[in-house]
């Protein structure tokens, strides 16, 4: 036995982190204030993606001059809360500049690249272990253009996906017709990622993981966890709302929630919660693959129940009420792809649900060993794709545990160390 590790969080990203170091011969423990699978969580409800191409950042030097487009209309993908917004200038100023060049861009999609370019086969190996094969599957993704020159625009953000290893090809609007009835629009045409899959149903994945793992021998606790307890430069135990547990080491995997725990031991990384919706439309499948419209942040999904339509990024504090109308805007930009669709999201068969996408300023997780105490780790912050980094993030917390097995993750490019630590909080 190699001793005993808290996991703070069952998502996805726990979750898959619980199964790898039981693994090791670690004594697990998954700790989170739900049970696995639970609405609260991003992994719950996201779009069900595993994209290798998903590496080129939202913070692009064309960002600035894209932002009206982006920000105004009715259906437009990105929202807010002024308030909030000034509040968390830095964030924002941080995310701007981390995509102002075009090597800073190539540096984030090179790192992401190696957490989703086999995102599909690991996933397959894992489901499989675990007798959930049929929740993966490997049809490929689309990302449709309306014109060409939509298309044009993007077309050097293709070419370096397939520099970093990205297996894609272009359809012309015919072929995309032939392959995908469903898209009732004109289309220019559209790329489809040959060796991108998606799952269809996140949380009875998540849920089904965690039951897997308990079955390996990973303990589960509901609890909500308040702090992490240290002495001596080492994290000594974990205070939750059932009691005060002792561990050798924790991971912290509390997604868009993690910042105060991670405030509490003297780190400061910058994250917040960038807040989207998916609309669950009435059974009966309208594609055949899942598909991203043009520019719009929205993915169009077929899932196990029907057609999930996922997107939109509404900068609001995660406790605030959420805003519907950002759902009934998806529901009204997919009818502009798919034709006849239910009018209104509070039609019978509709369903809707808001979560946190744990965003990180320069739109990388946060992978590796806290600053002050060594035996504290960090997997978090993975924005928009989470569930397709979940196995490669779970192996780099493998490596944060154990120094000297591979790739150390306090080298890497989602080390918690490229942020500064809270000034005055050495412990
Ligand atoms: C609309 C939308 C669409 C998306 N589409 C995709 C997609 O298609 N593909 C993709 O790869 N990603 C997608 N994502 C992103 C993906 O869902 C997230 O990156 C991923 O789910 C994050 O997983 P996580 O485990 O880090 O966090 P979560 O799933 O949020 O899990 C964190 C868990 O930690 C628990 N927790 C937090 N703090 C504490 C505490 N103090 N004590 C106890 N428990 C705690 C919470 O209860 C929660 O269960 C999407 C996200 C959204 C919102």
């Amino acid at each position: 036995m190699n001793g005993s590790v808290a996991i703070v969080g069952a998502g996805v990203i726990g979750t898959v982190a619980a199964i790898e170091l039981n693994r090791l011969g670690y004594e697990v423990t998954l700790i989170d204030r739900e049970e696995p699978g639970s609405s609260g969580a991003a992994s719950f409800g996201n779009g069900g993606w595993l994209c290798p191409a998903s590496i080129i950042p939202v913070s692009v030097p064309s960002l600035l001059w894209r932002l009206p487009s982006l920000l105004f209309g009715k259906s437009a993908p990105l929202s807010g809360n002024l308030g909030f917004a000034i509040r968390n200038a830095p964030h924002f100023l941080r995310f701007v500049t981390s995509g102002l060049t075009h090597k800073r861009v190539r540096h984030k999609a090179a790192a992401l690249s190696t957490l989703l370019s086999d995102s599909v086969a690991r996933h397959q190996a894992l489901a499989m272990e675990a007798g959930l094969a049929q929740l993966i599957r490997k049809d490929g993704l689309l990302y449709t253009y309306g014109t060409e020159r939509a298309f044009r625009r993007d077309l050097g953000w293709w070419r370096l996906r397939r520099d970093l290893g990205v297996n894609w090809t272009f359809l012309d609007g015919k072929t995309l017709r032939a392959e995908e009835p469903g898209i009732q629009r004109d289309c220019f045409g559209a790329v489809l990622v040959i060796d991108g899959g998606h799952c269809i149903d996140p949380a009875a994945y998540v849920r089904g993981l965690a039951d897997y793992a308990q079955r390996c021998g990973v303990h589960f606790l509901r609890a909500e966890v308040t702090q992490l307890i240290h002495a001596d430069q080492r994290l000594v135990g974990l205070e939750t709302s059932n009691g005060t547990f002792a561990f050798d080491a924790a991971v912290i995997c509390g997604g868009a929630h993690s910042r105060p725990l991670a405030q509490g031991i003297g780190d400061d990384p910058p994250l917040l919660s960038e807040r989207g919706y998916h609309v669950g439309l009435p059974p009966g499948q309208r594609l055949r693959r899942p598909v991203m419209f043009d520019d719009a942040l929205m993915v169009a999904t077929p899932m196990a129940g029907g057609t999930r339509l996922a997107g939109q990024v509404e900068i609001a504090a995660p406790e605030t009420a959420p805003d519907w109308s950002r759902a009934q805007a998806l529901l009204d930009l997919a009818r502009g792809y798919l034709g006849a669709l239910p009018a209104d999201i509070r039609q019978p068969g509709v369903s809707v649900w808001m979560g946190c996408r744990p965003a990180v300023a320069d739109e990388l997780p946060i992978i590796g060993r806290a600053t002050n105490l060594n035996n504290a780790h960090f997997a978090f912050g993975h924005g928009f794709t989470g569930l397709g980094a979940a196995p490669a993030t779970a192996a780099l917390v493998c490596c944060s545990l154990q120094p000297g097995r591979a790739t150390n993750p306090q080298n890497s490019p989602f080390s918690p160390q490229r942020f500064p630590a809270r000034p005055g909080r050495a412990l």
